[in-house]
């Protein structure tokens, strides 16, 4: 991508298939997102055709409705889509090949817990019985509160209490499907100690340590040093502890998981296979096994690129022909029955509903056209250098006056520590470097070896665009495991986005920013975003999408920024519909969170800070 040093507009020889290419929206937005011809984004939250709004607009709309930027924007519709499809791969998968199991998803809430989207799953995936995945004891209340669907599979999973299990084991007795996974030994002396209490039958799983690992950024969820799962011994050891307990039959599921957004087909396959071998195996030494359970995984296309961990290199329909067919491979081998296949699918299900759209607040400009004032003879050599680099730069010499202005820039600062400059030199030099550097940028754009010169150049000089979120808040994955999330203006797409950025946020933290945006020419992450001019008079707004899974939940107050507010859409006849509407928090709720008090706090500060704890956390609209 080339990256321009001037905010001249070019509204005549842009237009929004430009954008599109740019952004590459195409390649992540799977059909859900794409640019109308006025330039802004419009969402299409049923896939390539149905009803669609412009993101743009329904900013405004909310906007005089009340409800502030950063704003979290939810689609339901969005989500019934990927529930269903989902189910319809793998029905799809099983009728074609012939499988004789059953597909039984559920959906892992650790993913996205809010209450109205985990509703919005159960009721969605009704009619292909869906279920949910625990994590630990709160999640399972959550989930025995929430799950209604008949004979929807509830799995639960994590670190284990008696609580826990005698809480899973006793849903059994009002009809819920609970099978508990041992993720760890103890676990199971625990949950046979509990069925004798309540003289039940447990449904029960293993889980597997599987040797095969997958790849991407949670490549340590299996593998020997993986946190949860049985060895192979264990397993043994498992097993004739249920044979000694006559508790074989209720050892019904099998299950493993190789990590999260799995860049590759390839891994998901092999780590099957070896999760197939010990089902079969299981299953010939008299285990009741009827479920397999491949964990989550499934991954999304962030960045479009089909090589990074961000990206994928199959499709849903692909991941379930996988599935169905190395399963029937392997139990048809074995005579073994088709088992039920169960996927803890997360991120797949929910990433795409969630777009984050939060304003920007100014601008950090180090781009200069015009040098300081001509160095004098009286003025320090460092300063007569750099105005002699200044004015004698050209396509021939460009390599050698790079180099020149780099060391001249070093030198400048480090005479200032001696004490050698003044500040008022000291601004000299750093007014000149900029001058230079925009200069060269320009020069050297023309001179086909020195594309070095222009990337690094142009990365130190790019603009600082100082948006209204917070990172830890609301992309914490971007700051945690360097997730490169789609990010784009909504708005002015039409318009030549003629400035190169970086993102940065309210914290005052320096990694408070966003720094990996998608380059759809080389695939690689790049350190910039290209925007269009900002001015005060017109508010520009930035999207992040895909932004449903794990970002909310694993998001913390630093700076004590809190939740954004939230809204859910869902798209009538014609227009739209505010389902639900979640205010973010008030500086009170995040000051309670670290145990301060309001009315102590209004006790002791002055009056006028009344005001300032009704407020939104984020920078609000002075008027
Ligand atoms: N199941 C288990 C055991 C997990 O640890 C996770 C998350 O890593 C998931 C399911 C969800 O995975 P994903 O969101 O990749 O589908």
């Amino acid at each position: 991508m080339t990256i321009n040093t001037t905010d001249t507009k070019d509204t005549k020889n842009w237009n929004s298939e430009k954008s599109t290419q740019l952004y590459g929206i195409q390649n992540w937005g799977t059909g859900y997102f794409r640019i109308n011809p006025e330039g802004n984004v419009m969402v299409t939250p049923t896939g390539t055709q149905g009803p669609s709004i412009d993101l743009y607009e329904l900013t405004q709309d909310l906007l005089d409705r009340g409800i502030r930027v950063p704003i979290m924007i939810r689609f339901q519709d969005i989500i019934k889509s990927r529930v269903e499809l989902l189910a319809n791969c793998f029905h799809k998968a099983i009728a074609d090949h012939g499988y004789k199991g059953e597909y039984c998803g559920v959906y892992p809430i650790k993913v996205n817990q809010q209450r109205h989207l985990v509703q919005d799953i159960v009721k969605f995936g009704r009619k292909n019985k869906l279920g949910l995945e625990c994590g630990s004891k709160p999640e399972l209340l959550v989930v025995l509160a929430l799950m209604n669907t008949e004979n929807a599979v509830i799995i639960c999973n994590g670190f284990k209490d008696v609580e826990y299990i005698e809480t899973a084991l006793l849903s059994q007795k009002i009809g819920r499907q609970t099978i508990i996974v041992i993720d760890r030994r103890e676990e199971l002396f625990l949950v046979i100690n509990a069925a004798k209490k309540f003289n039940m039958r447990p449904k029960i799983g293993f889980r597997v340590k599987l040797h095969t690992q997958g790849t991407g950024k949670w490549v340590d969820s299996s593998g020997a040093r993986s946190k949860f799962g049985l060895t192979a011994s264990e397993i043994m050891e498992g097993l004739e502890l249920l044979k000694k307990e006559d508790m074989l039959d209720c050892l019904e599921l099998l299950h493993y998981h190789i990590g999260s957004q799995i860049p590759r087909i390839q891994n998901i396959k092999s780590s099957l296979k070896e999760a197939a071998r010990f089902y079969t195996e299981l299953y010939k030494l008299g285990a009741g096994l009827k479920y397999i359970d491949v964990g989550g995984g499934l991954g999304i296309d962030y960045d479009g690129s089909g090589f990074t961990d961000s990206s994928i290199n199959y499709n849903e329909q692909e991941y379930a022909n996988d599935i169905v067919s190395v399963l029937q491979t392997i139990c048809e081998e074995r005579g073994v029955p088709n088992p039920n296949i169960v996927t803890e699918t997360g991120r797949a299900l929910t990433a795409h509903h969630s777009v984050l759209v939060f304003n920007v607040l100014g601008v950090n400009n180090l781009y200069r056209s015009e040098p300081p004032r001509p160095a004098l003879k009286a003025d320090p050599s460092v300063m007569q250098d750099m105005q002699y680099i200044f004015e004698k730069m050209n396509r021939d010499n460009i390599n050698e006056c790079f180099n020149d202005l780099t060391q001249a820039k070093q030198e400048a600062q480090q005479l200032f520590v001696y004490g050698v400059l003044t500040l008022e030199q000291r601004s000299w030099c750093e007014n000149m470097y900029f001058a230079t550097a925009t200069k060269m940028i320009t020069i050297a754009k023309s001179v086909p070896d020195a594309e070095d010169i222009v990337i690094t150049l142009s990365q130190e000089l790019c603009d600082t665009y100082f948006c209204n979120f917070s990172v830890f808040q609301s992309l914490p994955d971007s700051w945690a495991v360097g997730q490169v999330f789609p990010v784009m203006p909504i708005h002015r797409l039409n318009e030549e986005p003629s400035r190169e950025a970086t993102l940065a946020d309210l914290t005052c933290d320096s990694d408070g920013k966003l720094e990996k945006f998608i380059n759809v020419e080389t695939g690689k992450p790049q350190k910039t975003l290209a925007v269009h001019p900002f001015s005060e008079k017109n508010p520009y707004y930035i999207g992040v999408f895909l932004t449903g899974a794990y970002q909310e939940i694993l998001g913390d107050l630093h700076n004590l920024f809190g939740d954004t507010d939230a809204v859910h859409i869902s798209l009538t006849e014609g227009g739209y519909t505010v389902d639900h509407y979640v205010p973010g928090d008030t500086v009170t709720e995040v000051l309670s969170y670290v145990q301060f008090g309001r009315s102590e706090m209004v006790d002791s500060v002055r009056q006028a800070t009344e005001e300032g704890l009704s407020g939104y956390t984020y920078l609000e609209d002075p008027e």
